[in-house]
Protein backbone atom coordinates (compact mmCIF):
# COMPACT_ATOMS: atom_id res chain seq x y z
CA UNK A 1 0.00 0.00 0.00
CA UNK A 2 1.29 3.45 -0.77
CA UNK A 3 0.31 6.91 0.60
CA UNK A 4 -0.24 9.54 -1.47
CA UNK A 5 -2.11 13.28 -1.03
CA UNK A 6 -3.84 13.04 -4.72
CA UNK A 7 -4.02 10.27 -7.37
CA UNK A 8 -4.87 11.20 -11.07
CA UNK A 9 -6.49 8.50 -13.21
CA UNK A 10 -6.50 8.53 -16.51
CA UNK A 11 -3.06 10.42 -18.79
CA UNK A 12 -5.78 12.28 -21.54
CA UNK A 13 -5.68 16.02 -21.96
CA UNK A 14 -7.85 16.37 -18.53
CA UNK A 15 -5.37 14.42 -16.12
CA UNK A 16 -2.50 15.95 -17.66
CA UNK A 17 -3.81 19.06 -16.87
CA UNK A 18 -4.65 18.12 -13.78
CA UNK A 19 -1.22 16.86 -12.63
CA UNK A 20 0.91 19.90 -13.72
CA UNK A 21 -1.05 22.21 -11.67
CA UNK A 22 -1.08 19.69 -8.91
CA UNK A 23 2.82 20.01 -9.58
CA UNK A 24 2.63 24.05 -9.84
CA UNK A 25 0.68 23.78 -6.54
CA UNK A 26 3.62 22.02 -4.79
CA UNK A 27 3.26 18.16 -5.05
CA UNK A 28 5.96 16.26 -6.02
CA UNK A 29 4.98 13.42 -8.14
CA UNK A 30 6.21 9.97 -6.38
CA UNK A 31 5.95 11.18 -3.29
CA UNK A 32 2.46 12.97 -3.03
CA UNK A 33 1.32 12.66 -6.03
CA UNK A 34 0.49 9.43 -8.30
CA UNK A 35 -0.63 9.78 -12.05
CA UNK A 36 -2.15 6.27 -13.71
CA UNK A 37 -2.87 5.53 -16.99
CA UNK A 38 -3.93 1.99 -18.24
CA UNK A 39 -2.64 2.44 -21.92
CA UNK A 40 1.25 1.53 -23.06
CA UNK A 41 2.63 5.17 -24.09
CA UNK A 42 1.35 8.53 -23.91
CA UNK A 43 -1.59 10.08 -25.62
CA UNK A 44 -4.88 9.13 -23.83
CA UNK A 45 -7.32 7.93 -26.23
CA UNK A 46 -5.96 9.88 -29.22
CA UNK A 47 -3.10 6.83 -29.49
CA UNK A 48 -5.89 5.02 -30.66
CA UNK A 49 -7.86 7.13 -33.39
CA UNK A 50 -7.56 5.85 -36.56
CA UNK A 51 -5.22 6.81 -39.11
CA UNK A 52 -6.76 9.02 -41.75
CA UNK A 53 -7.97 11.32 -38.77
CA UNK A 54 -5.49 13.75 -39.36
CA UNK A 55 -4.92 16.44 -37.46
CA UNK A 56 -6.43 18.97 -39.90
CA UNK A 57 -9.27 16.53 -39.56
CA UNK A 58 -10.22 17.53 -36.08
CA UNK A 59 -12.56 20.26 -34.43
CA UNK A 60 -9.03 21.53 -32.63
CA UNK A 61 -6.62 19.79 -30.44
CA UNK A 62 -6.37 22.56 -27.66
CA UNK A 63 -3.02 23.30 -25.70
CA UNK A 64 -2.30 21.89 -22.41
CA UNK A 65 -1.07 24.06 -19.75
CA UNK A 66 2.48 25.68 -20.25
CA UNK A 67 3.65 24.23 -22.98
CA UNK A 68 1.43 25.35 -26.51
CA UNK A 69 0.95 22.67 -28.97
CA UNK A 70 2.39 24.69 -31.87
CA UNK A 71 1.66 24.27 -35.43
CA UNK A 72 1.96 20.72 -36.24
CA UNK A 73 1.43 19.31 -39.68
CA UNK A 74 -2.13 19.12 -40.15
CA UNK A 75 -1.60 16.33 -42.46
CA UNK A 76 -0.49 14.07 -39.75
CA UNK A 77 -2.74 11.38 -37.76
CA UNK A 78 -3.78 13.15 -34.85
CA UNK A 79 -2.84 10.19 -33.30
CA UNK A 80 0.95 10.46 -33.43
CA UNK A 81 0.61 14.33 -33.13
CA UNK A 82 -1.32 14.12 -29.70
CA UNK A 83 0.87 11.04 -28.44
CA UNK A 84 3.96 13.01 -29.06
CA UNK A 85 2.99 16.38 -27.61
CA UNK A 86 0.99 14.32 -24.49
CA UNK A 87 5.07 12.39 -24.22
CA UNK A 88 6.98 15.68 -24.53
CA UNK A 89 4.87 17.34 -21.94
CA UNK A 90 4.81 14.66 -19.23
CA UNK A 91 8.62 14.87 -19.70
CA UNK A 92 9.12 18.56 -19.54
CA UNK A 93 6.90 18.52 -16.18
CA UNK A 94 8.22 15.78 -14.96
CA UNK A 95 4.97 14.12 -13.72
CA UNK A 96 6.40 10.38 -13.73
CA UNK A 97 2.93 8.83 -14.91
CA UNK A 98 2.67 4.71 -14.48
CA UNK A 99 1.52 3.17 -17.41
CA UNK A 100 -0.28 0.27 -18.00
CA UNK A 101 -1.37 0.25 -14.72
CA UNK A 102 -5.70 -0.60 -14.72
CA UNK A 103 -7.24 0.96 -12.06
CA UNK A 104 -10.08 -2.13 -10.96
CA UNK A 105 -11.78 0.04 -8.23
CA UNK A 106 -11.84 2.80 -5.55
CA UNK A 107 -13.52 2.47 -2.38
CA UNK A 108 -13.66 4.42 0.93
CA UNK A 109 -12.87 1.96 3.82
CA UNK A 110 -12.63 4.55 6.39
CA UNK A 111 -15.66 6.51 5.24
CA UNK A 112 -15.90 10.01 4.12
CA UNK A 113 -13.59 11.28 6.30
CA UNK A 114 -10.45 8.64 5.94
CA UNK A 115 -8.73 7.73 2.92
CA UNK A 116 -9.69 6.37 -0.56
CA UNK A 117 -8.49 3.14 -1.72
CA UNK A 118 -7.09 2.88 -5.32
CA UNK A 119 -7.09 -1.07 -6.22
CA UNK A 120 -5.25 -1.77 -9.55
CA UNK A 121 -3.86 -4.37 -11.55
CA UNK A 122 -0.13 -3.17 -10.45
CA UNK A 123 -1.10 -2.31 -6.90
CA UNK A 124 -3.29 -0.40 -4.38
CA UNK A 125 -2.53 3.38 -3.66
CA UNK A 126 -4.13 5.21 -0.43
CA UNK A 127 -5.00 8.85 -1.36
CA UNK A 128 -6.39 11.65 0.37
CA UNK A 129 -8.15 12.66 -3.22
CA UNK A 130 -8.97 11.74 -6.16
CA UNK A 131 -8.93 12.93 -9.72
CA UNK A 132 -10.72 10.62 -11.89
CA UNK A 133 -9.81 11.76 -15.70
CA UNK A 134 -10.85 8.44 -17.47
CA UNK A 135 -12.40 9.69 -20.12
CA UNK A 136 -15.20 7.85 -22.44
CA UNK A 137 -13.10 5.81 -24.72
CA UNK A 138 -13.46 2.23 -23.21
CA UNK A 139 -16.82 2.50 -23.03
CA UNK A 140 -17.91 2.57 -26.75
CA UNK A 141 -22.19 2.64 -26.97
CA UNK A 142 -23.67 0.41 -29.17
CA UNK A 143 -27.81 0.54 -28.72
CA UNK A 144 -29.29 -2.48 -29.11
CA UNK A 145 -31.37 -3.42 -31.89
CA UNK A 146 -33.53 -6.84 -32.87
CA UNK A 147 -31.45 -8.94 -34.69
CA UNK A 148 -28.03 -7.83 -33.97
CA UNK A 149 -26.56 -11.52 -33.23
CA UNK A 150 -28.16 -12.92 -36.41
CA UNK A 151 -26.32 -10.40 -38.87
CA UNK A 152 -23.42 -12.31 -41.12
CA UNK A 153 -21.74 -9.36 -42.09
CA UNK A 154 -19.31 -7.17 -39.94
CA UNK A 155 -20.29 -5.01 -37.37
CA UNK A 156 -17.85 -2.44 -35.81
CA UNK A 157 -17.99 0.71 -33.71
CA UNK A 158 -16.07 3.63 -34.53
CA UNK A 159 -13.73 2.33 -31.70
CA UNK A 160 -12.40 -0.06 -33.87
CA UNK A 161 -12.51 1.38 -37.27
CA UNK A 162 -8.75 1.73 -38.78
CA UNK A 163 -9.70 2.45 -42.31
CA UNK A 164 -12.00 3.18 -44.92
CA UNK A 165 -9.96 0.57 -47.69
CA UNK A 166 -11.14 -2.53 -45.64
CA UNK A 167 -14.63 -2.14 -47.14
CA UNK A 168 -13.69 -0.97 -50.98
CA UNK A 169 -16.49 -2.72 -53.10
CA UNK A 170 -18.70 -3.38 -49.94
CA UNK A 171 -22.60 -1.54 -48.82
CA UNK A 172 -22.29 -0.16 -45.36
CA UNK A 173 -24.54 0.83 -43.29
CA UNK A 174 -23.36 4.13 -40.77
CA UNK A 175 -25.25 4.57 -38.04
CA UNK A 176 -25.52 7.43 -35.89
CA UNK A 177 -25.54 10.97 -36.17
CA UNK A 178 -22.38 12.59 -35.19
CA UNK A 179 -18.93 13.73 -37.12
CA UNK A 180 -17.40 10.47 -36.87
CA UNK A 181 -20.29 9.03 -38.70
CA UNK A 182 -19.91 12.12 -41.04
CA UNK A 183 -16.52 11.74 -41.57
CA UNK A 184 -16.79 7.69 -42.14
CA UNK A 185 -19.65 8.35 -44.70
CA UNK A 186 -17.48 10.70 -47.10
CA UNK A 187 -14.38 8.18 -46.44
CA UNK A 188 -16.06 5.30 -47.29
CA UNK A 189 -17.11 6.39 -50.71
CA UNK A 190 -14.12 8.10 -51.23
CA UNK A 191 -12.34 4.29 -51.01
CA UNK A 192 -15.05 2.51 -53.22
CA UNK A 193 -17.59 1.23 -50.69
CA UNK A 194 -21.47 2.87 -50.74
CA UNK A 195 -23.41 3.76 -47.65
CA UNK A 196 -26.43 4.25 -46.02
CA UNK A 197 -26.62 6.53 -43.44
CA UNK A 198 -29.56 6.35 -40.41
CA UNK A 199 -29.70 8.54 -37.25
CA UNK A 200 -32.10 8.04 -34.34
CA UNK A 201 -33.08 11.52 -34.72
CA UNK A 202 -32.75 13.91 -38.34
CA UNK A 203 -28.93 15.01 -38.96
CA UNK A 204 -28.76 18.73 -37.71
CA UNK A 205 -26.25 21.01 -39.99
CA UNK A 206 -25.55 24.04 -38.64
CA UNK A 207 -24.50 27.03 -40.88
CA UNK A 208 -23.74 28.93 -37.07
CA UNK A 209 -19.84 29.54 -36.49
CA UNK A 210 -18.26 27.62 -34.19
CA UNK A 211 -16.82 30.44 -32.09
CA UNK A 212 -16.44 31.38 -28.32
CA UNK A 213 -19.75 32.15 -27.64
CA UNK A 214 -21.13 29.08 -28.74
CA UNK A 215 -18.79 26.83 -26.77
CA UNK A 216 -19.62 28.57 -23.61
CA UNK A 217 -23.29 28.05 -24.80
CA UNK A 218 -22.37 24.28 -25.47
CA UNK A 219 -20.69 23.89 -22.02
CA UNK A 220 -23.39 25.58 -20.35
CA UNK A 221 -26.23 23.16 -21.63
CA UNK A 222 -24.31 20.15 -21.03
CA UNK A 223 -23.24 21.15 -17.90
CA UNK A 224 -27.00 22.42 -16.55
CA UNK A 225 -27.89 18.17 -16.96
CA UNK A 226 -24.78 17.38 -15.41
CA UNK A 227 -25.60 19.70 -12.47
CA UNK A 228 -29.05 18.53 -11.97
CA UNK A 229 -27.60 14.37 -12.10
CA UNK A 230 -28.34 13.75 -15.29
CA UNK A 231 -26.06 11.55 -17.89
CA UNK A 232 -24.30 13.96 -19.72
CA UNK A 233 -25.92 14.18 -23.56
CA UNK A 234 -23.77 13.81 -26.93
CA UNK A 235 -21.91 16.74 -27.93
CA UNK A 236 -23.54 16.91 -31.40
CA UNK A 237 -26.90 17.00 -29.79
CA UNK A 238 -26.06 20.18 -28.06
CA UNK A 239 -24.09 21.88 -31.00
CA UNK A 240 -25.64 20.20 -34.23
CA UNK A 241 -22.59 19.43 -37.26
CA UNK A 242 -20.89 22.50 -38.64
CA UNK A 243 -21.91 23.11 -42.22
CA UNK A 244 -18.36 23.07 -43.78
CA UNK A 245 -17.95 23.07 -48.15
CA UNK A 246 -16.59 19.39 -47.93
CA UNK A 247 -19.90 18.33 -45.92
CA UNK A 248 -22.41 20.81 -48.23
CA UNK A 249 -20.66 18.25 -50.97
CA UNK A 250 -21.38 15.48 -49.31
CA UNK A 251 -25.10 16.60 -48.81
CA UNK A 252 -25.34 17.46 -52.95
CA UNK A 253 -24.19 14.50 -53.87
CA UNK A 254 -26.33 11.89 -51.34
CA UNK A 255 -23.80 11.07 -49.63
CA UNK A 256 -24.65 12.74 -46.45
CA UNK A 257 -28.47 12.42 -46.61
CA UNK A 258 -29.54 10.59 -43.29
CA UNK A 259 -32.57 8.12 -43.15
CA UNK A 260 -34.90 6.95 -40.19
CA UNK A 261 -33.33 4.16 -38.24
CA UNK A 262 -34.51 0.51 -39.35
CA UNK A 263 -36.46 -1.32 -36.97
CA UNK A 264 -34.68 -4.65 -37.32
CA UNK A 265 -31.08 -6.43 -38.38
CA UNK A 266 -31.70 -8.88 -40.43
CA UNK A 267 -28.62 -11.51 -41.42
CA UNK A 268 -28.09 -10.21 -44.62
CA UNK A 269 -28.80 -6.27 -43.76
CA UNK A 270 -31.33 -3.92 -42.20
CA UNK A 271 -34.97 -3.96 -41.98
CA UNK A 272 -37.36 -0.33 -41.87
CA UNK A 273 -40.88 -0.41 -40.39
CA UNK A 274 -42.21 -0.73 -43.77
CA UNK A 275 -40.49 -3.96 -44.29
CA UNK A 276 -38.25 -2.54 -46.96
CA UNK A 277 -34.75 -4.58 -46.67
CA UNK A 278 -31.38 -2.74 -47.69
CA UNK A 279 -28.42 -4.94 -47.98
CA UNK A 280 -25.33 -4.87 -46.13
CA UNK A 281 -21.93 -6.24 -46.02
CA UNK A 282 -21.08 -4.36 -43.18
CA UNK A 283 -22.66 -2.47 -40.06
CA UNK A 284 -20.27 0.37 -38.68
CA UNK A 285 -21.91 1.86 -35.66
CA UNK A 286 -20.85 5.72 -34.57
CA UNK A 287 -22.98 6.03 -31.84
CA UNK A 288 -20.78 7.39 -29.67
CA UNK A 289 -19.33 7.10 -26.25
CA UNK A 290 -20.67 7.10 -22.41
CA UNK A 291 -18.56 8.14 -19.46
CA UNK A 292 -15.91 5.54 -18.17
CA UNK A 293 -16.83 5.48 -14.43
CA UNK A 294 -16.30 1.40 -13.68
CA UNK A 295 -13.72 2.21 -11.35
CA UNK A 296 -15.69 4.52 -8.71
CA UNK A 297 -18.93 2.12 -8.69
CA UNK A 298 -17.60 0.90 -5.51
CA UNK A 299 -18.07 4.62 -4.08
CA UNK A 300 -21.94 4.75 -5.40
CA UNK A 301 -21.92 8.15 -6.32
CA UNK A 302 -24.41 7.97 -8.85
CA UNK A 303 -28.09 9.42 -8.80
CA UNK A 304 -31.08 8.67 -9.66
CA UNK A 305 -30.79 10.42 -13.02
CA UNK A 306 -28.24 7.98 -13.81
CA UNK A 307 -24.82 10.39 -13.71
CA UNK A 308 -22.86 11.63 -11.35
CA UNK A 309 -23.70 15.36 -10.33
CA UNK A 310 -20.90 18.01 -10.27
CA UNK A 311 -20.49 20.93 -8.56
CA UNK A 312 -17.94 22.29 -10.97
CA UNK A 313 -16.05 19.59 -11.50
CA UNK A 314 -16.37 18.25 -7.85
CA UNK A 315 -18.34 15.41 -7.14
CA UNK A 316 -21.25 16.39 -4.68
CA UNK A 317 -22.06 12.98 -3.07
CA UNK A 318 -18.08 12.79 -2.14
CA UNK A 319 -16.19 16.32 -2.61
CA UNK A 320 -12.63 14.11 -2.19
CA UNK A 321 -12.64 13.40 -5.89
CA UNK A 322 -12.87 15.56 -9.10
CA UNK A 323 -14.34 14.41 -12.08
CA UNK A 324 -12.81 16.18 -15.12
CA UNK A 325 -13.05 15.59 -18.80
CA UNK A 326 -16.80 14.18 -18.18
CA UNK A 327 -19.77 16.24 -19.21
CA UNK A 328 -19.34 19.67 -20.36
CA UNK A 329 -15.33 19.31 -19.97
CA UNK A 330 -15.43 16.36 -22.60
CA UNK A 331 -13.52 18.32 -25.12
CA UNK A 332 -9.65 19.07 -24.98
CA UNK A 333 -10.35 22.81 -24.19
CA UNK A 334 -12.96 22.20 -21.69
CA UNK A 335 -10.37 19.19 -19.79
CA UNK A 336 -7.58 21.46 -20.10
CA UNK A 337 -9.56 24.10 -17.94
CA UNK A 338 -11.20 21.12 -16.01
CA UNK A 339 -7.98 20.22 -14.88
CA UNK A 340 -6.95 23.09 -13.88
CA UNK A 341 -10.16 23.71 -12.00
CA UNK A 342 -9.77 20.13 -10.10
CA UNK A 343 -6.26 21.25 -9.10
CA UNK A 344 -7.16 24.12 -7.26
CA UNK A 345 -9.91 21.84 -5.46
CA UNK A 346 -7.58 19.33 -4.32
CA UNK A 347 -4.93 21.64 -3.23
CA UNK A 348 -7.39 24.10 -0.98
CA UNK A 349 -8.13 20.23 0.00
CA UNK A 350 -5.06 19.22 1.19
CA UNK A 351 -4.46 22.57 2.81
CA UNK A 352 -7.55 22.20 5.55
CA UNK A 353 -5.47 19.41 6.93
CA UNK A 354 -2.95 19.73 9.61
CA UNK A 355 0.59 19.39 9.17
CA UNK A 356 -0.01 19.87 4.85
CA UNK A 357 3.11 21.69 3.40
CA UNK A 358 1.23 22.09 0.06
CA UNK A 359 0.54 25.58 0.76
CA UNK A 360 1.83 26.99 -2.86
CA UNK A 361 -1.00 29.56 -4.51
CA UNK A 362 0.52 28.65 -8.18
CA UNK A 363 -2.41 26.58 -9.54
P1 LIG B 1 -8.88 10.45 -22.69
O1 LIG B 1 -8.04 11.07 -23.72
O2 LIG B 1 -9.81 9.35 -23.08
O3 LIG B 1 -7.89 9.90 -21.55
C1 LIG B 1 -8.32 9.03 -20.56
C2 LIG B 1 -7.15 8.18 -20.14
O4 LIG B 1 -7.58 7.45 -18.99
C3 LIG B 1 -6.72 7.16 -21.18
O5 LIG B 1 -5.33 7.20 -21.36
C4 LIG B 1 -7.18 5.82 -20.59
O6 LIG B 1 -6.31 4.74 -20.90
C5 LIG B 1 -7.12 6.12 -19.10
N1 LIG B 1 -8.03 5.26 -18.34
C6 LIG B 1 -9.34 5.02 -18.54
N2 LIG B 1 -9.83 4.18 -17.60
C7 LIG B 1 -8.78 3.88 -16.79
C8 LIG B 1 -8.64 3.06 -15.63
N3 LIG B 1 -9.67 2.40 -15.10
N4 LIG B 1 -7.41 2.97 -15.07
C9 LIG B 1 -6.36 3.66 -15.57
N5 LIG B 1 -6.44 4.47 -16.64
C10 LIG B 1 -7.64 4.57 -17.25
N6 LIG B 1 -12.21 16.90 -28.58
C11 LIG B 1 -11.66 18.02 -29.10
O7 LIG B 1 -11.42 18.98 -28.37
N7 LIG B 1 -11.37 18.11 -30.44
C12 LIG B 1 -11.61 17.07 -31.29
O8 LIG B 1 -11.36 17.16 -32.48
C13 LIG B 1 -12.19 15.87 -30.76
N8 LIG B 1 -12.41 14.79 -31.55
C14 LIG B 1 -12.91 13.65 -31.00
C15 LIG B 1 -13.10 12.53 -31.84
C16 LIG B 1 -13.61 11.35 -31.31
C17 LIG B 1 -13.84 10.17 -32.20
C18 LIG B 1 -13.95 11.27 -29.95
C19 LIG B 1 -14.53 10.00 -29.35
C20 LIG B 1 -13.76 12.38 -29.12
C21 LIG B 1 -13.24 13.57 -29.64
N9 LIG B 1 -13.02 14.69 -28.83
C22 LIG B 1 -12.48 15.84 -29.36
C23 LIG B 1 -13.33 14.63 -27.42
C24 LIG B 1 -12.10 14.02 -26.71
O9 LIG B 1 -12.51 12.85 -26.14
C25 LIG B 1 -11.53 15.03 -25.78
O10 LIG B 1 -11.05 16.04 -26.59
C26 LIG B 1 -10.33 14.68 -24.90
O11 LIG B 1 -9.24 14.17 -25.66
C27 LIG B 1 -10.70 13.75 -23.82
O12 LIG B 1 -9.63 13.79 -22.90
P2 LIG B 1 -9.71 13.04 -21.53
O13 LIG B 1 -8.46 13.36 -20.81
O14 LIG B 1 -10.99 13.36 -20.85
O15 LIG B 1 -9.81 11.49 -21.90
Amino acid sequence: MRDVDAAVIGAGQAGLSAAYHLVRGGLVPGRDLVVLDANPGPGGAWRHRWPSLTLGATHRIADLPGMPLGSPDPARPASEVVADYYGAFEERFGLHVRRRVHVLSVSSPDGPDGSLEVETDAGTWRSSTLVSATGTWDRPHWPYYPGRETFRGQQLHTHDFRSADEFRGQHVVVVGGGTSAVQFLLQLNAAGATTTWMTRRPAEFTRRTFDLEWGREVEQSVGERVAAGLPPRSVVSATGLPLTPEYQRGIDAGVLVAREMFEEITPDGVRFADGEVVPADAILWATGFRASLDHLAPLHLREPGGGVRVDGTTVVRDPRIELVGYGPSASTLGATRAGRRAARNVLARLRQRPGTDTTSETA
